[in-house]
This record gives structure tokens, sequence and C-alpha cells, in this order.
């Protein structure tokens, strides 16, 4: 591992640099990863952001957003400036597998990467690391490179500030997660005393649906909804049919598993989405009680204690009924 503090006489010069991050990237995946283009940008380097799948409509408004190469769509050009980059920047996300088939070309650039995350246990690709589990976003992590170890404050623009309070925003839940410490929302102050216009950015990001995904979300939980009292969680599962009879597309299902476990007493809440060609699971948690531990152990996945996910190549009617195995195990905690 290379010292982080080197980075910054490697960017003294104008370099070819690849940004990228998770698929179906969030508010913080797309926040953070364009906070940084807009930062990079500023001082003369080639700058491509790169994601391994399309977003939400409702992150399309952020600076930077038309620049965006979607790699699913243009997976010749994203493959060269992979090959091609001095510095590839990996944000959100820690291990190669996760990006599905761009992790290859990755391993395969002669690129230096830098990782800046948030998630529990790297996989260890990396050249420098920017990494903690502490922090509420990996745009948090973001700004303490740019500032601290970048050491350009003065750098800060309307731009960078508004990606960077977009990630912060989301991954917190709007700032309401234990991790939202004091010295987040110092940051989140400094960024909009930067040009960070907080109302407009709740107001894109949280009220932009379409009357689809409102009716979609009221058919969930009016009828899909399952609330197992016996072990203080909550189900959904979502057909292939239900996306398509609602028309739903990228983004529309996030948070909703988020309205299960705001159920009094509910302690962990489960979405099971019936996806093209795989059965995704989203999975929160509140309080000590490991999300993550789940999705590692039975769906290929991880993430954080109180938010994560995997997936399966199993029947949907297969994955929900596996959780009739997996509650009865964790029912000592569930109930507590
Ligand atoms: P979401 O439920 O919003 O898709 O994901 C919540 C968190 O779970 C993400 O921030 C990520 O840490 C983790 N996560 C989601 N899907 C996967 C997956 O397929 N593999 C791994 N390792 N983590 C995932
Ligand atoms: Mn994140």
């Amino acid at each position: 591992m290379l010292e982080l503090a080197s980075l910054k006489e490697f960017l003294a010069e104008p370099k070819q640099i690849v940004i990228t991050t998770h698929p179906k990237p969030d508010g913080d995946a797309m926040g953070s990863s364009l906070g940084l283009y807009n930062y990079l940008i500023l001082n003369g380097h080639q700058v491509n952001v790169i994601t391994p799948t399309d977003y939400p409509t409702f992150l399309q408004w952020l600076p930077g957003n038309s620049d965006v190469i979607i790699y699913t769509e243009k997976s010749e050009q994203s493959q060269q400036l992979l090959a091609s980059a001095d510095l590839i920047f990996c944000l959100d996300f820690n291990s190669l597998v996760r990006i599905n088939e761009m992790g290859h070309y990755m391993r395969n650039s002669k690129a230096k990467k830098v990782l800046i995350d948030h998630h529990l246990e790297p996989e260890g690709f990396e050249d420098y690391r920017l990494w903690s589990t502490g922090a509420c976003a990996t745009a948090q992590l973001v700004y303490e490179f740019i500032v601290n170890v970048m050491g350009d404050r003065h750098l800060l623009n309307k731009d960078i500030a508004s990606c960077l309070y977009t990630g912060i925003m989301t991954d917190t839940g709007s700032f309401r997660f234990r991790s939202t410490t004091s010295n987040v929302h110092r940051i989140v102050a400094d960024l909009i005393d930067c040009g960070a216009d907080n109302t407009l950015i709740h107001q894109l990001v949280y009220d932009d649906f379409s009357e689809n995904r409102l009716r979609f979300l009221g058919h969930c939980l009016l009828n899909k909804l399952e609330v197992l009292n016996e072990y203080n969680s909550a189900i959904i599962v979502i057909t292939k049919q239900e996306l398509e009879e609602y028309k739903i597309s990228t983004g529309d299902t996030e948070g909703i598993v988020n309205y299960a476990l705001s159920i009094t007493g509910i302690r962990l809440a489960i979405l099971i989405i019936e996806r093209q060609d795989v059965v995704k699971l989203s999975i929160r948690s509140t309080g000590d009680f490991p999300a993550n531990e789940i999705c590692k152990k039975y769906f290929n996945g991880g993430g954080h204690r109180n938010a994560a996910g995997g997936f399966s190549n199993e029947k949907i009617e297969t994955v929900r009924e596996k959780f009739d195995l997996i509650l009865p195990e964790y029912k000592s905690q569930l109930i507590q």
C-alpha cells in the first residue's frame, strides 16, 4: 500500500483519471463520484466517470452528470479508458467482483488504484486507500480527501458541494442514522457555505417521483408487506410482473424497505426483488442486529450492519422461504 499523502505529488501534473463506483449507483455513489470529478477537473486532469450500470433519474441533475459514461452502454470505450488511465478512483465499493465485468478490466489496467470507501472488509486490490467504516458516506471521505489530503478547501465550489451534500444526505437517511456525528454536521454546514442549496437538493432527490412510483409504493405497503411480529421482522417480496405492471425503473424501488422498518418494534426489514436475471435483496436493521451477516452468509452479499444487500440465483419463492429458516436462527437477537 502506498502513502495516501504521496497522491498530492502524483496529481501535481495533469493525469488521465477514471472514477468508478458500484452497479446501480445510489446517491452516495454518484454524489461522491461527481463531487470528486468536479474537483479533479479544476486541476486540469482529464477525468471520466464510468458507472457499471445506469442509475435513477433523481440523481441525473447532479453537476457533471452529462459526462458520465455507463459501462453497459459504452463498454468498448470504457475498457479503453480503463486501460489507458494513470489513476483509477474506486468509490463506495471495495471488491472488484462487485462491479461485474468491469472488475476484470480494472484488475488488468496498469493504472494505480485509489480506494475511497466506508464498507467493511476491503478486498485489498488498491494501491492507495482512504477507508473508514466510521464515515457516514463515501462523500464524507471525498470531502476529507479534498480538504485534508490535498489541502484544497479553497477549491470547494457549488458543484462539488452539491454533489457531496447529496452523498451525505442520502447515505445518512437525511442526517438521522447513527453515523451522523457532530463532525458530519460541520462538514455539511461547510458544504452549504460553499454553495450547496440544501432545500433544493432535498426536493430534487426526494420529491421527484412519478405517479406510478407512488402508486407502486402504495401497492407494496397495502398488498405486499408481510409483518412477522414473532420475529420483529417485515418482508416485502416484489415480482418481475409487478415491476413491469407499474413500469418501475432504476431507483424506483429505493427506500421502500425503510417503510417496513418504520413500524414500531420492527428490527429487521427485508425487501426481495425479482430482477431480470437475479433476485436482489435489500436488508435493513436497527441497533446491533447484523443485516450484513445474513447477506454475507446466505446471499453472496454484505454491506453495513444496518443496511446490507445481496443476491440469489434461486427462484424468488425459494428466497422468501429461506427466511422461514433464517429468522428462527436469529430469533433471540430479534426479540431482545
Ligand atoms: P441497497 O439495499 O441500498 O441496495 O444496499 C445497501 C448496502 O448493502 C449497500 O450500501 C452495500 O453496502 C450493500 N450491498 C447491496 N448489494 C450488495 C451486494 O450484492 N454485495 C455486497 N457485497 N454488498 C451489497
Ligand atoms: Mn455509501
